[in-house]
């Protein structure tokens, strides 16, 4: 039997011979790049294994422990690993931390008393943390708990005001967060290097504020962490990055002792810690995740350069731009129109192993202030580092696309979306 052709089965998944020209054009010239994204994921795949065989994990590790969770090796030696891959003294890693947002909430709860100020020095944070915080009223914020809250904004080149900075440090600051990624602005992602020099600044004002950075879409893609350079916790969801598309669930806080201990009295319990918890079976997926998450990183970093260029092409503007050199896996895309955003992430659900047959549709979700369009046929429900894009429905109309277990998933999403904006008259296939 004859075996299809490549291009026909592109066709049967709805790529016109003319879209795929574009992009086989478009990933040509970004060969030598792809090949430096493969050569940070050698490096990051040796650190994950130096360090899985220095915890010596073991198969003993993947049983699943139930009730309260006392002495759970799976866990305690995942916690291990991870406080191994970030080069910290501890790190809480766990299926009861639900989200992101929730390592976060604990992270900075744990971490903070009454009277206590909470500094941002990325201007304003994650859309989820505005409710945390308390910046949106909110039942059972910091706020509620007397911690005050003040924002120092990024330059208008997203560099850091380090007079600003300074200016803002006070007695009662406790705690300064810094989030790496961009999330749902358009504003640079932060480097690693940046991030070093703002801890590095913070630290000589005064050393004992503690430094959070919000690690979430940031890890593996540079070889160094913000912990490799003072940061006194760093925090993210395991269904991005670390989770290698693998966790089902969960979240991790990677630090020092003092910060960790703090964060699992806030998770559990005062006087428990993270003594309890049960592991319920996830232990072989986080440990089995985490080793896949430097290539799977690397695929979907992949995805974002390859999508930045095809749109830039386009002449929309991206964020990062094609050339720019990449802190976190988010790429961002403004459409200027509700229409545009829509059909673009039509074109993401279509290209999608799962789920491929449903239409996204905007909706109100909790935490952000207004409708939200989804794109995601994931495996984990929500799942970011699995090929999906969403973005709010409010000027500019920015797509945030994200993900992708592989390059070649990734490849195919980004080229649906871009004939399903063809389809829909939004860009003419004429012009490329
Ligand atoms: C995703 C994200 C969060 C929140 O994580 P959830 O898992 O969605 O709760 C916080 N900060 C940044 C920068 C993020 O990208």
């Amino acid at each position: 039997m004859s075996q299809i052709a490549i291009e026909e089965m592109y066709a049967e998944l709805g790529i016109s011979s003319r879209v795929l020209a574009f992009g086989q054009e478009i990933e040509q010239k970004l060969l030598p790049r792809f090949a430096e994204i493969q050569k940070n994921a050698e490096y990051n795949q040796l650190k994950v294994i130096r360090a899985m065989q220095k915890c010596r994990v073991s198969a003993e590790c993947f049983q699943s422990g139930t009730g309260y969770g006392y002495d759970d090796i799976g866990r305690d030696t995942l916690e291990e690993v991870y406080a191994n891959v970030f080069h910290t003294e501890a790190a809480l890693v766990r299926a009861q931390i639900t989200c992101g947002t929730h390592a976060l909430a604990v992270a900075l709860a744990g971490n903070l008393r009454p009277g206590d100020e909470l500094l941002s020095v990325s201007g304003k944070p994650y859309d989820t943390l505005e409710e945390v915080i308390g910046i949106r009223p909110s039942r059972g914020s910091l706020a509620e708990y007397g911690v005050s809250y003040r924002q120092v904004d990024l330059l208008a080149d997203g560099s850091f005001d380090f007079p600003g900075i300074r200016a803002a440090i006070r007695p009662e600051t406790r705690l300064v967060e810094i989030q790496r990624s961009k999330g749902y602005q358009t504003r640079p992602t932060l480097s690693v290097q940046a991030i070093a020099e703002a801890i590095r600044f913070i630290k000589d004002i005064r050393s004992d504020i503690l430094i959070l950075v919000d690690n979430c879409y940031g890890e593996f893609v540079e070889r160094q962490e913000p912990s490799d350079f003072g940061a006194d916790m760093v925090v993210g969801s395991l269904i991005k990055n670390p989770g290698g598309g693998l966790a089902p669930i969960g979240g991790y806080i990677a630090g020092t002792r003092q910060c960790i201990e703090n964060a699992a009295y806030r998770l559990t319990s005062p006087g428990l810690g993270r003594e309890v918890g049960a592991s319920l079976g996830v232990n072989r997926d986080f440990f089995q995740g985490l080793f896949l998450a430097p290539t799977v990183v690397a695929g979907a970093l992949k995805g974002a350069i390859f999508a930045a260029n095809i749109y830039e092409r386009l002449g929309f503007k991206v964020v990062p731009d094609g050339t720019e050199e990449r802190h976190d896996i988010i790429q961002a895309v403004e459409f200027g129109t509700p229409e545009g955003l829509i059909a673009f992430c039509e074109g993401i659900q279509a290209a999608a192993p799962v789920d491929s047959y449903v239409t996204p549709e905007p909706w109100a979700m909790p935490g952000y202030d207004s409708d939200v369009i989804m794109a995601a046929g994931a495996f984990i429900q929500g799942s970011s580092i699995e090929l999906s894009a969403d973005g709010p429905l409010k000027p500019p109309y920015a797509a945030y696309f994200q993900g992708g277990l592989t390059w070649e998933h990734a490849k195919l999403g980004i080229l649906r979306s871009l004939q399903r904006l063809a389809e829909k008259g939004i860009v003419s296939l004429e012009e490329l």
